[in-house]
């Protein structure tokens, strides 16, 4: 249950996104839940062989453990403190994919949680989903020294890890978040510009290349393209 602050902001951020149909007429807000969004979930969760969740999770375990502490590419002795491996939903339906931690992210070993992480979460929860129904994750797992973009190496030592986690989890829809990321999962170097607006292929999901959320925090009008974006994964993670 969403608390009213959580509630506020959440509104907030779907009227600044340009969501069509919020109104805060008592009549609107007393309209029936979505059944799909409610109800369903938790008897899904209880239909769900334990197995199959205990699987997924634990494959992942097993990639963070192969993983270890790396030393696999220079990162690692170029002051990352730790390896930003991944978090959320191990069988979930939608992931995102940012391109390296920054510095909250290798301070805390969580993708996406300084300022650029809470608009992420608002843009999840946009689309009425919890950060903890997805999962999010970066195409590297170390932090570059000063932030800077990763580099060509890193990518091809860090990139398998990036694949296995897709492969495990198995996403219905992929979110690229920003330039780095699509051009590093689509092996392409078009601007985020040229590739947002399409869907893609992409190891058995559908691929959404979105603008990253830095990127808004300095470019908001760029929200409602991001809005549209979502619109699309909603749809596709109901087909
Ligand atoms: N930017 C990213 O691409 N990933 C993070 O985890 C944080 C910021």
């Amino acid at each position: 249950m969403m608390d009213r602050t959580h509630l506020k902001h959440h509104l907030e951020f779907a009227a600044e996104l340009g969501v069509a149909g919020m109104s805060r007429d008592q009549a609107w807000r007393r309209r029936p839940a979505d059944p799909a969004a409610a109800a369903p979930a938790a008897a899904a969760v209880e239909a769900e062989p334990l197995r199959f969740v205990k699987n997924a999770a634990a494959a992942l375990v097993a990639v963070r453990t192969e993983i270890g502490d790396c030393t696999r590419c220079k990162l690692h002795a170029q002051g990352r403190r730790q390896i930003v491996f991944g978090v959320g939903n191990a069988e979930a339906d939608l992931m995102f994919v940012g391109e390296a931690p920054g510095a909250d992210e290798d301070a805390q070993g969580i993708p996406f949680v300084g300022r650029a992480g809470q608009l992420l979460t608002k843009i999840i929860e946009a689309i009425d989903l919890k950060r903890e129904d997805v999962y999010i994750a970066n195409v590297i797992k170390c932090r570059p020294p000063g932030n800077r973009n990763p580099e060509q190496d890193e990518v091809d030592t860090c990139e398998p890890f990036l694949f296995q986690q897709v492969d495990i989890i198995k996403p219905k829809v992929i979110v690229a978040l920003g330039t780095f990321a699509a051009r590093a999962l689509l092996r392409t170097l078009d601007p985020i510009s040229r590739l947002r607006g399409r869907v893609y292929d992409y190891r058995g999901a559908r691929l959404i290349p979105t603008f990253h959320p830095a990127y808004l925090l300095r470019n908001p009008a760029s929200k409602r393209e991001v809005w549209e974006d979502m619109k699309v994964v909603r749809k596709l993670l109901t087909q």
